[in-house]
């Protein structure tokens, strides 16, 4: 029989209760919830001793600003940096997420390859053989100053930090290590919650960088607690296509820098390399002059970056026509196309419409209205646009053209790329003032 003082945890969902159920009442799964001890009181340690509890250190603002904490150091990869704002800061805590097999370890195995700080790479998913084959890999030197830290259990870490504070801790990954105060399996959204609340703990305390991994779920959220994004400074995300070799570094949430850099990445045998023109590795083998497709300026973070939308405009055979879009989202799909039928008469309402971003980038920048819109009209019309043609604008319900962030920026650079004939706010008011041939 529990004791009252017993707490539960979903091991689902991470909700705690004070009785145990067959059925979470919160998330409705069954068989989750698991009796854990209560927190333990401040005043006594684990096996009972009374403590004698200290007051909180303090500074004043003088010895703070001169102490470590705060201090801020180079990644030395300039696109890591160019999405952190001032690179590493001592004591800050970065989530780097994304799907398995995208690339985390590969970039952070670069990261501390090129640090020039110590590193303590706690490899609680692999076993340190692995992580070693994979430095040696990408590097011939010895690498002295990385250590392959053997364990998935959050106490030896918290030791080892202790021990050593001068170092960037690598934790790869939150899913794989446990702490013994929660007894629910590693990778369950407690378990998480509470190993990630020790480890920033320590991380706080001694003034150390540290880097937590975290796998995203098939839709796309970080695996474990929402709270797990509310506990770090700073929430990066790897994404990018599998099947593609381009990768995408994004800040989501930045407690010491923008929100708004994209770092690129470029996947090749000797890991991640830093790609400085990426619209070349976009429109890597295109096909010019061909019905249906469109080059689009488009803005990652502050850069202007060149992509090919593809159109293609079918009959077809079902009673409602498809609209499918890829990198692209479907809802914007459907109103282009209602914009383009109305004020432009174009007949696609028999017609499947397909849409696609080369090169498995994910274009969220309204400034590609203008773009999927003329690749649809190319494709209806089967003639290419004109050569060395580019276009960037919003469009709006009533045909249209609209600026969008950075416009002159994309301008500049459109002209920089020694593109001819630029369609663009500046240059058309309207979808209807366009003429193709
Ligand atoms: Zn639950």
């Amino acid at each position: 029989m529990a004791k009252s003082n017993s707490i539960f945890f979903c091991n689902s969902c991470g909700n705690e209760f004070a009785k145990w159920a067959g059925q979470c009442p919160a998330c409705h799964e069954w068989n989750t919830l698991v009796e854990t001890a209560p927190y333990l009181k401040t005043t006594k340690t684990k096996t009972g001793q009374k403590v004698t509890l200290k007051p909180a250190e303090s500074f004043s603002v003088k010895a703070a600003l001169s102490s470590q904490t705060g201090y801020t150091f180079s990644t030395g990869i300039s696109e890591f940096d160019r999405v952190l704002g001032p690179g590493l800061t001592k004591g800050g805590v970065y989530l780097l997420a994304g799907q398995p097999g995208i690339g985390k370890s590969t970039l952070l195995t670069q990261l501390a390859l090129n640090s020039k700080i110590n590193i303590v790479y706690v490899c609680s998913e692999e076993n340190p053989a692995q992580v070693a084959s994979r430095i040696k890999r990408l590097s011939s030197k010895e690498n002295s100053h990385i250590r392959l830290l053997n364990t998935s259990t959050v106490e030896n870490i918290l030791e080892t930090i202790k021990s050593d504070p001068n170092c960037l801790v690598i934790i790869d990954s939150i899913q794989s290590v446990s702490t013994a105060v929660n007894p629910t399996t590693p990778g369950s959204p407690s378990q998480i919650r509470d190993s990630a609340s020790y480890l920033i703990q320590s991380a706080k305390e001694n003034s150390v960088p540290m880097i937590i991994v975290g796998h995203v779920t098939k839709d796309g959220d970080i695996a474990g607690p929402k709270m797990l994004e509310h506990m770090v400074d700073t929430v990066l995300e790897l994404s990018g296509d599998r099947q593609h070799l381009l990768r995408l570094l994004r800040s989501v949430k930045n407690r010491f820098g923008p929100t708004d850099e994209t770092g690129i990445f470029r996947m090749n045998s000797n890991g991640l390399e830093e790609v400085k023109d990426p619209g070349s590795i976009l429109l890597e083998g295109r096909v010019k002059n061909a019905p249906g497709s469109c080059l689009t300026m488009i803005m990652e973070g502050t850069r202007p970056l060149t992509v090919e939308i593809q159109a293609l405009v079918v009959a077809s055979p079902l009673p409602i026509p498809r609209r499918i879009a890829k990198g692209i989202s479907g809802n914007r799909l459907q109103l282009i196309c209602a914009i383009l039928t109305k004020h432009l008469n174009l007949p696609i309402a028999t017609k499947d419409v397909f849409v696609n971003v080369t090169g498995g980038m994910d274009v969220k920048d309204p400034g590609a209205d203008l773009g999927i819109a003329l690749a649809i009209v190319s494709s209806v019309k089967d003639k290419p646009l004109p050569e060395n043609s580019i276009c960037f604008g919003e469009l709006g319900l009533l045909g249209e053209i609209r600026k969008v962030g950075f416009t002159d920026k994309m301008l500049k650079e459109a002209k920089a790329l020694g593109y001819s004939e630029i369609f663009s706010p500046l240059s058309h008011t309207s979808i209807r003032s366009i003429k193709l041939g």
